[in-house]
């Protein structure tokens, strides 16, 4: 069986930066990854190669057996390839589910026309998406008015609303409290366990990536420095000297213990 998500050597520059270095990994069906690292690392980078916001230097990526270098990152939306983005200010003034109907529209190539209304296009699976992250009872609010932890539900939503086989998220709960980023990771966990979709997500706080993460790999300097089962990556020697180094340590081992 093919992987949902393989990447082998992955290589990228910037002048003389190599933000990203022959890094390997791969994604199961149904498989929560993290990919963790300093300030620096390359996690970002790495994202935007898969999502084809970046083209690799050298290296293959591929979907279910698929080559993604070189698809616009349109493409491999369309693929199968979903990511999170943050909701704007543009998108403020309009409602919790015209949102998703918005996101809906646009991965159908449906334009709103002069016959059928946009607010009743997808109206249903909208919906759904929302009751997903638990935000049904507030389909009908503007997004602006919305609370931080609310509006990064939407975001979820908004994501998974075009039934994605895998699941990017660079720092999904960036700006959130502590027990809100538990919540958030809890919900994206179950909701991978239900419909066994792929998630590829980075996270700086490490309780939140032990707890959660299925596998992870850690990037330093663009380099792969480990990887494997949170248990296995916690007692990685280089990773607690290069990495988890002080609190870091600490909050690795009280959330895997
Ligand atoms: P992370 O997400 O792990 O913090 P990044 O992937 O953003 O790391 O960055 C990896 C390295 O590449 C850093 O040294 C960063 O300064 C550099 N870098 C990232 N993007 C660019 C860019 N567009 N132009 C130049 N340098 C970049
Ligand atoms: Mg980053």
């Amino acid at each position: 069986m093919s992987a949902v998500l393989d990447v082998k050597g992955l290589a990228k520059a910037f002048g003389g930066v190599r933000a990203v270095q022959d890094v390997s990994f791969a994604l199961g069906e149904g498989e929560l990854l993290a990919i963790i690292g300093p300030n620096g690392a390359g996690k970002s980078t790495c994202f935007n190669m898969v999502g084809g916001q970046l083209r690799p230097d050298s290296g293959t990526i591929a979907l279910a057996g698929r080559s993604l270098v070189g698809l616009k990152p349109r493409q491999i939306w369309r693929l199968g390839v979903g990511r999170t983005f943050q909701i704007t200010a543009t998108f403020a003034s309009m409602t919790v589910r015209e949102n998703v109907q918005m996101v809906l529209l646009s991965h159908r190539h449906r334009l709103a026309g002069l016959w059928t209304p946009a607010r009743n296009l997808f109206r249903a699976e909208a919906e759904a998406a929302l009751a997903q992250v638990g935000m049904g009872d507030q389909a009908d609010r503007p997004c602006g008015v919305l609370a931080y932890g609310d509006i990064k539900r939407v975001e979820l939503a908004v994501a998974l609303a075009h039934g994605p086989r895998l699941l990017l998220m660079d720092e999904p709960t960036a700006g959130m409290a502590p027990k809100e980023r538990v919540t958030l990771m809890a919900l994206t966990k179950d909701i991978v366990r239900s419909s066994g979709i792929s998630v590829l997500f980075t996270e700086h706080d490490m309780d939140v990536v032990f707890a959660h993460a299925d596998r992870i790999v850690v990037l330093d300097r663009g380099r792969l420095i480990a990887s494997g089962k949170p248990a296995e990556v916690r007692e990685n020697p280089e990773v607690q000297r290069i990495y988890l180094g002080g609190a870091g340590t600490e909050a690795a081992r009280r959330a895997g213990g």
